[in-house]
Parts: C-alpha cells; structure tokens; sequence
C-alpha cells in the first residue's frame, strides 16, 4: 500500500467492521481504529486512543448501560438541576439515586449515551472562575468563564488514595482520569449558580455536620449518627439476648433479622459521614436497570 493510500485510504472500524475515512476515525492502542460513529457511543471525558480494542468495546457496554440508568430512572427521578436554565452546561443531582449527570444546553460531539456519575466517586470539587488578558494592553483581565471543576476517584490512582477517602466508602471511577470541568456561564452578566452546587456536594459530602446549630440540643448530624448507631447496637444485643433466652435466637426471628440491619446501616452511616446511604441508593438504581 502505498503512503498516499495508508494516510488517505478508508480503513475499518475494528469495533463494528464500517469504513472508515480518515477524517471519522480514531486510532487505538494497537493501531486498530475506531470509526466517529463508535467513538459517539463513548463517554465525553475519556480518551479512546489510550485503550485497546477490548477496552473500548467494554466501555461502550458500560455506556449503553448508562444510559439505560437515564431512561429508566434518572429522568423520572426528582432532580436539583444548577444553573436553572442552563445557559450552557449544568449538573442535575438525583439524591433518590445517589447520582448526577452533566447538562449539555447542546452537545457538538453529538454523544448518543447520556452518562452518570455516582456520588461516592467523587473526590473534590470546586467553583472557578477563568479570566483572559484583554486585548487591549495595559487593561485588566476580563471575564472568560465559570462553573465547577470535578475530579472522581479513579482506580488508576488507587495507590496514592488516602485512607480518609477509603474510610469515607468511596468507589473509584472504572474509566475517567481526568478532570470534569463543567462551564456554568461565559457572561458575567449571568447569575452565579456555582455555590448552589457547591452547596449541593457540600450537602451530599457533610462537610457540614461537625456543626451544630446554635440553640438546637439534638447535637450535630454526626453526634446523631453515632448516637443513633450506639442505641441500634444495644437494641440489637438486647434483642438477642432475648432471642437466646426464649430460644428463638434462629434464622426465622424476623424481628431480629429486621433490627440487626437497621444496626448495619446506621453503622455504617456513622462511619462514612451519611456517603453510605448515597452508595446504597446508587447500588439499587444499577441492580433494577441492569441485574
Ligand atoms: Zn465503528
């Protein structure tokens, strides 16, 4: 084959066998492509020409996974959407499913999956604002953008995770390395959504429940998870102790059963701060949609 016809020639995708000109096609880890149609079925925020063909196929499962999730639960759950209307892109939280996804006001990659992300992926967050010299010389910067820099866990770090995440129950990503930057607004003119999500992850992280209200006696959330896994445990103990005394203490006490998972959670909602729940709920939502 000669050179004009290797640069310039139609190869095919090694994913669905289409052909593929040069211009709608990605070159792969192993030198395979991967036609524009393919590459549409991925995820925006990762980069296909650093995975192999198996790699990929597997990603694009995971994708029409996702957006099996969206379909099927995500657009009928109750939603916190910031900022409402979008104007450019948004994050739309689903506490009931213990995910968000990104809100694109229009899509130029034109991807088929919508995706999801769960919120014990997440490792930071943050709002920013970008600024750029201005063309004029001697004036100050002017406003570029702002919006939220997101960053999840992702397993390719695992080494460097610190053991406070991993306490806190967080799961790393299977496929995003990089920073997710989410443009709220391009005009200052706009009003500022970013500490309304920022508040929302605050919510969901409970950065905020070391602090208890001035004049409130029931103590901080976090006293009131470690209090109330306290009292499921000696419920539990009590309960069993019974249980041995009438001799009911076997597979069928479901009153037992019942208490000692209600001990399980509060447990482990102590332990993680609140993340627990949010992890159970997005266990569940993947369990229905996708066995
Ligand atoms: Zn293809």
């Amino acid at each position: 084959m000669g050179l004009f016809q290797k640069v310039f020639g139609k190869e095919s995708c090694t994913l669905c066998g289409n052909e593929c000109g040069m211009m709608h096609r990605t070159k792969i880890k192993g030198g395979e492509y991967v036609c524009s149609d393919c590459v549409r079925q991925c995820s925006k925020y990762v980069r296909i020409s650093e995975m192999d063909k198996q790699q990929v196929a597997g990603h694009i499962e995971y994708m029409k996974r996702q957006e099996k999730l969206y379909e099927e639960l995500f657009v009928n759950a109750k939603r916190d959407t910031y900022p409402s209307p979008v104007t450019k892109q948004g994050i739309s939280f689903a506490d009931e499913l213990g995910m968000f996804t990104i809100v694109e006001r229009s899509d130029p990659q034109n991807k088929v999956n919508h995706e999801l992300f769960r919120y014990d992926q997440v490792a930071s967050y943050e709002r920013y604002v970008e600024t750029e010299k201005a063309a004029e010389a001697g004036k100050p910067d002017v406003f570029k953008e702002r919006g939220v820099k997101i960053r999840l866990l992702n397993k390719f770090d695992n080494v460097s995770m610190d053991m406070d995440k991993a306490k806190k129950g967080l799961r790393p990503h299977p496929y995003i390395k990089q920073e997710i930057k989410v443009v709220f607004s391009t005009s200052e003119r706009d009003t500022d959504y970013t500490d309304n999500a920022v508040y929302h992850f605050d919510h969901i992280f409970g950065v905020h429940d070391n602090e208890s209200a001035l004049f409130s006696f029931k103590g901080s959330k976090n006293q009131q998870r470690e209090f109330k896994a306290q009292v499921d445990i000696a419920k539990t103990a009590l309960g069993a102790f019974k249980a041995v005394k009438n001799g009911t203490l076997n597979e069928e006490n479901e009153a037992l059963k019942e208490q000692f998972s209600e001990m399980q959670q509060s447990t482990a909602e102590a332990q993680t701060g609140g993340m627990s729940i949010y992890t159970q709920r997005a266990d569940e939502a993947e369990e229905k949609v996708n066995g």
